[in-house]
């Protein structure tokens, strides 16, 4: 068969989302409130609709998927799934290289696959306006797009550094109608306390989300929308993982390795996620979570509680973390700039079920020129990290002569990065590794949790 894409019907759009949280080997820890007791539905209700907490601690194996939301999906979905035999070709390896091409949506990431249905179960709880944090940019738009749609109110939080120097992500969101803020703002106390302090502070996801969070729950008609990290999203995100197996079947393949990049672990939780119960029952597969050295969450973290965002507003999860005070060096894949990672994805990591890997951002942006050159398409640098994975992967197949199936996850496209690639390019890229000394002393002002 010599097909470069695999498409599916849209009739064979999946209808159910996988909830992963059915066939986990041990069951989430919950969510703490500071004093140690478990966050009920009750402390979450001020910022999320009820239909979202209960898919946040379902145990039901798959969720119904709502027509309304179907009609929505089938703007961009089921997206095609390639085979990279040009990439293979220059690498010449006899692995089977394949791509869930996620930069197709509107938005040009996985994101919208969990705004949508974020702002269609808040609409149906009558919620009028939806607060969120973005960082360069993705998930503002993505919740913009969404929230257009559903006839919601938007309003963001943008990390500074990213609203001065990512402009066109910011005019995006505007044209779908969201309200675009340079975090931190004069608007919320946690902002005003980070201004206090130091008033040109360039922002963090970590400070954007307090601001976020504290809008929402300060106001009767608002909600919060988080773009990863937490159960409900990564459910959203398996429409990515279920499609990936209908179209590996129709293409006769059985994966040997699946790689996806991870900032808060949505995009490769979501892709990854339906092939867990496979794993469980004794098949190989071999699935690589991958993220920047720079903010070595799985590869360098504790396995702990710890809070969601700087000013300590959200509760505290059990995940691998760096601490809710660290504030990652300015990299460009700043999707990958998180502190901690979605609990289900620390628990796999945790049990085994997956490993990590990371890597400097020259070779990832090294990967990204390569695979531009090869495909055509032109990747975030988050999206790159999976790539360089893959590439990596492929290699060793060529040297070990073995024919493995290799499947990753694109999560979006770099149109907006292209800023990026100009350093890249012209040599200016730094690589950072970070020290055990930053780790420690972040990791210093954790809570202890039992
Ligand atoms: C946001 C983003 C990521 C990282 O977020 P996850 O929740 O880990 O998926 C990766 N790739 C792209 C293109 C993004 O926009």
């Amino acid at each position: 068969m010599d097909d470069v894409k695999i498409f599916l019907s849209e009739k064979e759009l999946p209808q159910k989302w996988y909830n992963i949280q059915a066939d986990l080997p041990e069951a989430l820890k919950p969510p703490l409130k500071p004093d140690g007791t478990p966050v009920g539905p009750q402390d979450l209700s001020p910022i999320f609709p009820m239909e979202l907490i209960k898919q946040e601690v379902s145990q039901e194996r798959w969720i119904e998927i709502p027509d309304e939301l179907l009609d929505v999906y089938k703007i961009w979905r089921p997206s095609p799934l390639h085979r990279a035999r040009r990439l293979e070709k220059y690498l010449k390896t006899p692995a089977r290289i394949y791509f869930k091409n996620e930069s197709v949506s509107p938005a040009g990431s996985h994101k919208p696959n969990t705004a949508i249905a974020q702002a269609y179960y808040n609409k149906k709880a009558g919620v009028k306006r939806l607060s969120t944090e973005t960082g360069a940019g993705q998930w503002g738009s993505a919740l913009s797009f969404a929230c257009n749609l559903f006839g919601l109110e938007c309003t963001v939080y943008m990390v500074k550094v990213s609203y001065d120097q990512k402009p066109y992500r910011k005019f995006m969101m505007q044209v779908w109608g969201g309200k675009v803020f340079s975090s931190p703002t004069n608007l919320t106390n946690s902002g005003r306390a980070v201004l206090a302090k130091d008033p040109n502070s360039p922002g963090a996801l970590g400070i954007a989300i307090s601001e976020a969070v504290e809008d929402a729950a300060t106001h009767d008609d608002t909600n919060y929308a988080l773009g990863s990290v937490l159960n409900h999203v990564i459910l959203h995100q398996t429409i990515v993982g279920l499609e990936t197996q209908k179209q590996l079947k129709i293409a006769g393949e059985n994966p040997d390795v699946l790689i996806g990049c991870v900032g808060g672990g949505s995009n490769f939780g979501g892709f990854a996620a339906p092939f867990v119960p496979e794993k469980l029952k004794g098949k190989n597969i071999k699935i690589i979570a991958v993220e920047p050295t720079s903010c070595p969450t799985l590869t360098k973290g504790p396995f702990r509680y710890d809070f969601g965002d700087i000013a300590k507003l959200t509760p505290l999860l059990m995940m691998y973390t760096l601490g809710h005070s660290f504030v990652p060096p300015a990299i460009h894949a700043g999707g990958l700039r998180y502190h901690g990672m979605a609990p289900l994805v620390s628990l796999l990591l945790n049990k085994k079920i997956i490993e990590a890997a990371a890597y400097p951002q020259n070779t990832v942006f090294e990967a990204a020129v390569t695979f531009a050159k090869t495909e055509g398409i032109l990747p975030a640098p988050e999206t790159a990290h999976a790539i360089k994975c893959a590439i990596d992967e492929a290699i060793k197949c060529r040297e070990t002569k073995e024919e493995k199936c290799i499947v990753f996850n694109f999560s979006g496209h770099g149109h907006f990065d292209l800023a990026s690639y100009d350093k890249y390019l012209s040599g200016k890229l730094e690589d950072y590794e970070l020290p055990e000394e930053e780790i420690k002393k972040a990791l210093g002002e954790l809570p202890e949790m039992k």
